[in-house]
Formats: structure tokens, C-alpha cells, sequence
């Protein structure tokens, strides 16, 4: 394992195929003065996310998970003008630096910040309304009953984006008791149980360190 590498080739890539983005790094100077912890999305990762939803044509987001609204922006941004993002958060000091930084980013037209444990927001959501993109990446011992709720809430076609399932390769410990971990592990289990949709994990490396995406796309 080399991370000061990973970081090097990470800056790399971003210098080459990134745009300076003054905006995005005003949100995360804005996190780090409000005293967020720096535990959003790489760069590169928001990116990815930007071109799953793009290539989705996505008109309505979900994202579980908002932090100082990072991974936020870089969604929201993939949305035609009368689409929307519906992003759920429980603490309301996240949501309050969110909100500041998504007006920063002319998004808050698009953008519904909730303020709650995600589990009710997500359930008096209306199936519906589906979206055609859910992003997972808030207590990761809840991420079954996120999962669950994506699946009733993303449309057939539609992809479910779960960050941090690899956790420095932890997730293949059987023994371990670590909630993150476990969480991440019943998740794993109620996947590829899951008939109703088709899934996949890539490993990353990078400036966050070691982790991973989970992408389903649910079965038409
Ligand atoms: N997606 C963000 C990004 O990349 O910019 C990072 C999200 S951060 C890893 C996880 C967020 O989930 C934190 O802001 C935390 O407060 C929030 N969170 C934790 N438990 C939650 C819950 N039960 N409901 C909603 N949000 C929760």
C-alpha cells in the first residue's frame, strides 16, 4: 500500500481532466471553517458521480448523506435545470454549511435539503416519484434499510450508488465487530440476494485512502 502515491496519481489525473473549480473548492474551505470533517468525496469521485448521472439523464437525485454538500454540488450539477436533488441529512449544522454552500454553487433551486434521520425522510417519501439516481453514503449501519428505501424509490433502469464498501479491505473480515463493518456486510447479503437488481463493487484508491463503490442498477 502506497497512499502518498495514490494521492499523487489521484492529483494527476484531476489536474489533467478537472477544470478549476473555484466554487467546489469554496464549499470545501467553507466545511473546513464551519469544523466539517474532511470526509466527503474525492475529486475524482464526485466527477464519477457527476458522469453516472449525466450518462443516466437524471432529472431527480436522491442522496443519503450531506455532509457540507461536496458530493452535493457535484450531482446536482448533472441536472437539467428544472431537475431535482433531494438530500437527507441529520445534523442540522451539516445541512445549515449545505445549504450556504449550494446557494454559493446557484443550485439551491434544484437542490431540497432535509434535516433528519435519513430512515423518516425516506419513508414518507412518495414511490411515486422515482429517481433515476440514489448515492448512499451516510451511517453505514443503516445502509440495508437505505438500500431497502432506494429500492422503492429508484425507478427500474435506474442506479444505486453505495460509497465506503470496502472500508481498507475490513469488509472481508468475518470476525469483525465493527459496526461500520457489519453494517456494510448485512448490506452485501441483502444485495446479492436482491432479484430486483444487478451489482457490482469497484475497489479505489486515491486521496481518500482505500475504500469502494457499490453500483446496482435495478433490473427493468
Ligand atoms: N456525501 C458527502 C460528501 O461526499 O460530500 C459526505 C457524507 S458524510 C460521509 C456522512 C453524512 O451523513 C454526515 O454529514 C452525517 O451527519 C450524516 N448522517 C449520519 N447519520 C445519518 C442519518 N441517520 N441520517 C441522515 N444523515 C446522517
Amino acid at each position: 500500500m502506497n497512499p502518498t502515491l495514490w494521492t499523487t496519481v489521484d492529483r494527476y489525473w484531476t489536474e489533467q481532466l478537472h477544470d478549476a473549480d473555484p466554487v467546489l473548492d469554496a464549499a470545501l474551505a467553507a466545511n473546513a471553517a464551519a469544523g466539517l470533517p474532511a470526509i466527503d468525496v474525492s475529486p475524482a469521485q464526485g466527477k464519477l458521480l457527476h458522469l453516472l448521472a449525466r450518462q443516466a439523464r437524471a432529472r431527480r437525485i436522491l442522496e443519503i448523506g450531506t455532509l457540507g454538500g461536496y458530493s452535493t454540488i457535484w450531482l446536482a450539477r448533472a441536472l437539467p435545470p428544472d431537475g431535482i436533488l433531494v438530500t437527507c441529512e441529520l445534523n442540522p449544522h451539516h445541512a445549515e454549511v449545505a445549504t450556504a454552500n449550494l446557494a454559493r454553487a446557484g443550485l439551491a433551486d434544484r437542490v431540497d435539503v432535509r434535516i433528519g434521520p435519513a430512515l423518516d425522510t425516506l419513508v414518507a417519501l412518495p414511490a411515486d416519484e422515482p429517481f433515476d439516481v440514489a448515492f448512499v453514503d451516510a451511517d453505514k449501519p443503516s445502509n440495508t434499510d437505505y438500500f431497502r428505501q432506494c429500492l422503492r424509490l429508484v425507478r427500474p433502469g435506474g442506479t444505486i450508488v453505495v460509497d465506503n464498501v470496502v472500508r481498507g479491505g475490513a469488509i472481508v473480515d468475518a470476525d469483525s465487530t465493527d459496526r461500520n463493518v457489519l453494517g456494510t456486510r448485512q448490506l452485501a447479503e441483502a444485495v446479492a440476494a436482491e432479484e430486483r437488481v444487478d451489482a457490482t463493487v469497484i475497489q479505489t484508491v486515491g486521496s481518500k485512502g482505500y475504500d469502494g463503490f457499490l453500483l446496482a442498477l435495478v433490473r427493468e
